[in-house]
């Protein structure tokens, strides 16, 4: 192993500078030279990319994004934007590629590494928290807290306005980060895209809340549920109390990393350069149940991550 790329690709999440410090680091300390590709998959298409020493990632690790830029790459997607891709790997006589990204961009570096002898590794990075079958991505933990911290501020208004609010987080098709951010939020109610919508269910949670002299609640709604207004219609209709909502928005994707994300990022840029060096690739890193793991990135990328419906029960029980 002489020479690796590192690429960022999709949704930024902090913590993936962190993971490109720890890569170059890493590869340094063991005598690989290491390039960065610019703007995601778009930059291995467009070889467009810079060189990476130890000093060049100096100063990133508390940042949030990523120093390589990211992006959406239709043109990945096609069968001539991979084989540009698979050429400029070997133009640049890589032996390795580390991506950085989430579910779409590993699903990415699989149909990549069909193409190509260059090893590939994937390190899962989105605030997501949808990578199977890693129990955590690079970034979740500090978009849960950011999330949490705005949440603690509108509950104060909630308390002393006694309304309900409504607050929606990211997540267009998984509720990890609403399913975290609610439990932890204290949240009367927690709605996912997993989980069947039902207006009037919600509708008699925030009457019999009222009924037991709860006079605020928060509800904590995933993005893809999509029934942010209409539900706040229903509740003021037929409960008769103020609703308010709060979209949290992109607040919820940047900001400097918690030490969990980068501590995530440290041991899985480990265990990618330790495949790399052991000539191994076609790999997803992840952690589970506490130990560092590595998957094909076929099967992490056939596989759905569940969520942990007892999850949305315990919430429930504790906002009894
Ligand atoms: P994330 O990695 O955060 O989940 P996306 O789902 O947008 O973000 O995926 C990032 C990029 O990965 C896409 O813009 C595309 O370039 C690439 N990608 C996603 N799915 C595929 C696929 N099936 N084949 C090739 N490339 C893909």
């Amino acid at each position: 192993m002489k020479k690796i790329g590192i690429v960022t690709s999709g949704g930024d999440a902090p913590g993936m500078n962190a993971a490109i410090r720890a890569l170059v680091r890493l590869s340094a300390w063991n005598n690989i030279e290491t390039i960065g590709f610019l703007r995601g998959w778009e930059g291995i298409i467009k070889n467009n990319f810079i060189n990476l020493d130890a000093r060049a990632v100096s100063g990133i690790l508390h940042l949030g994004g990523t120093i390589l830029k990211t992006t959406r790459c239709l043109e990945f997607k096609t069968k001539e934007g991979l084989e540009k891709a698979a050429e400029n790997l070997r133009s640049n006589n890589l032996d390795g590629l580390v991506v950085i990204g989430g579910d779409g961009s590993i699903r990415g570096a699989y149909e990549l590494s069909r193409l190509t002898d260059v090893k590939i590794v994937a390190l899962p990075a989105s605030i997501d928290n949808d990578v199977y079958p890693s129990d955590e991505t690079i970034g979740f933990d500090t978009a849960v807290n950011s999330a949490l911290t705005e949440i603690n501020k509108i509950r104060d208004t909630a308390i002393s306005h006694e309304r309900t609010f409504i607050v929606e987080v990211m997540g267009r098709k998984r509720g990890f980060l609403a399913v975290e951010v609610g439990l932890t939020a204290g949240a009367e109610v927690i709605l996912v895209p997993e989980v069947e919508y039902d207006e009037d269910a919600v509708v008699e949670a925030i009457r019999k809340n009222a009924r037991k002299g709860k006079n605020s609640s928060i509800i904590v709604i995933a993005e893809g549920v999509g029934k942010t207004t209409s539900l706040a219609e229903a509740i003021e209709k037929n409960v008769g109390v103020e609703v308010r909502v709060s979209v949290l928005g992109y607040v919820q994707r940047g900001g400097s990393p918690t030490a969990r994300s980068r501590y995530l990022a440290s041991i899985f840029a480990a265990k990618a350069i330790e495949l790399l060096l052991d000539g191994k690739g076609g790999a997803t890193i992840g952690i589970q149940k506490g130990q560092v793991t590595s998957t094909s990135l076929d099967e992490s990328c056939r596989n759905e991550k569940p969520l942990n419906l007892e999850l949305l029960r315990l919430a429930e029980k504790l906002a009894v």
